[in-house]
């Protein structure tokens, strides 16, 4: 499509515009998701098969967090293997053996696939089959891609969650039913949210990751998933093609969101709404708090989302019935309409939601839309800096822990501080 043609739209049945746009897409791959996925599983290492571009991204995204030996590194593959000189699965079983070795404490591998990987055509999955057979009982090898072919950003967290889909333990239809709580989460946010549950009675509740690799939770028909990420569709498929049921809910952001969110649960466990209310009154309390000086530095901002983790809808939803701030236009790469029902309930009527991106239509917009706030991603942050414009990195809502009541405030916090250093400039 021309980045200029006229864009289809709808109405979400809920007073939101969704329109869909195709064009050029500016947004990081897939790999972007090790920097947070490798501190979550203890007992992982992600190995990237791809080029030195591939090592510098996962390297300049998590620099700044390497202390001492990564769980993370890239094999490279190079000019011999592109050309077919040598057998990359032979180099592959070698780099990986020697890793092993010097690595003991590895119980997980993925064999992460990338762009150059694709173009060859490298046989990742059945790579990982081999290896895990030649590794096993000691290390299990899965693969995903985080190929910027195939993936977005958030996309990476996805494809490596439904690798681990497969494997996990089954559970049987009459073991009593149980909550699963999916998408990767800091784990002082999982603990937060485990003694909620904890408090609403609620014992079998398991997190998807697990923190370490035997500890992965099992699945089966009285499996209830509750998503605490947007951008898991591949995940929750694969754990609903194993007989679990996702528990529709808005996401775990803002005080409004986290306790939309709790509740699915416990009214899908059918906890007394007093005890609920009693068990989340002194979060909700203390999120509220920590929000109000922010509502007034963001109440009446305009804001402008560009497409990238997923996120938008439920960051602009918070935004806007939280923070009383202007939605201009909230871009999202993907659109899961399931999935994001309750979101799109709570977005104020008359929002524009765009579904995908054509990059030179949207800077255009948003240029002529002078917005007071714009997320996006790295790559468009300086140019817009440039032009005056005050920018949010997205990635910064994935490194950073802003699920749930005690983060509330945090997540407020990253909206206002480009507006704040704005500010302090301009003083
Ligand atoms: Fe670039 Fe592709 Fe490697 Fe991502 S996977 S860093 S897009 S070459």
């Amino acid at each position: 499509m021309n980045a200029h043609a006229p864009i289809p739209q709808a109405d979400a049945g809920c007073g939101v515009a969704i329109r869909q746009e195709r064009g050029q897409r500016a947004v990081f791959c897939g790999l972007t998701g090790i920097v947070w996925l490798h501190r979550k599983i203890q007992d992982a290492f992600f190995l990237v098969v791809g080029s030195r571009t591939c090592a510098h991204l996962i390297q300049s995204a998590a620099g700044v967090m390497i202390f001492a030996e990564p769980r993370f590194a890239t094999a490279i593959i190079d000019e011999r293997d592109l050309a077919g000189l040598a057998d990359m699965n032979e180099e592959l079983d070698r780099v990986t053996r020697r890793l092993i070795e010097r690595r003991p404490d590895i119980r997980l591998l993925f064999l992460v696939g990338s762009c150059p990987s694709e173009v060859i055509k490298l046989d990742l999955p059945r790579a990982a089959q081999r290896l895990s057979q030649s590794f096993a009982p000691d290390v299990r090898v899965l693969s995903y891609s985080g190929s910027g072919i195939e993936t977005t950003f958030t996309q990476g967290e996805d494809a490596c969650l439904a690798a681990l889909v497969p494997d996990l333990p089954r559970a049987d239809a009459h073991e009593s039913p149980s909550l699963l709580v999916v998408g990767a989460l800091a784990d002082v946010v999982e603990d937060q949210f485990a003694r909620l549950f904890a408090g609403m009675g609620l014992d079998l509740v398991a997190f998807l990751p697990a923190r370490r690799a035997g500890a992965m939770p099992s699945v089966g028909p009285n499996t209830r998933i509750l998503l605490a990420q947007p951008f898991l569709a591949d995940t929750a498929r694969a754990l609903e093609a194993r007989g679990a049921t996702r528990l529709a809910a808005p996401f775990p952001l803002g005080a409004e969101g986290t306790t939309a969110w709790l509740r699915a649960a416990a009214d899908a466990f059918g906890v007394d709404p007093r005890m609920f209310a009693e068990v989340t009154a002194p979060g909700l309390r203390r999120a509220e708090q920590a929000l109000a000086p922010y509502r007034t530095m963001l109440a009446g901002r305009r804001v402008f989302f560009f497409p990238d983790s997923q996120l938008e809808l439920p960051l602009a939803r918070f935004l806007a019935r939280e923070l009383d701030a202007e939605l201009i236009e909230v871009g999202t790469p993907y659109l899961h309409r399931g999935h994001m029902a309750p979101e799109l309930g709570l977005l104020p009527a008359g929002t524009t939601v765009v579904e995908g991106q054509s990059l030179d239509a949207q800077m255009d917009r948003c240029r002529a839309a002078r917005p007071d706030l714009t997320v996006c991603g790295l790559g468009l942050a300086n140019p817009l800096e440039a032009e005056g414009l005050a920018t949010k990195w997205s990635i910064e809502l994935l490194f950073t822990p802003i699920q749930g009541y005690d983060q509330a405030g945090d997540l407020a916090e990253l909206f206002a501080r480009p507006l704040v250093r704005r500010t302090r400039l301009e003083v």
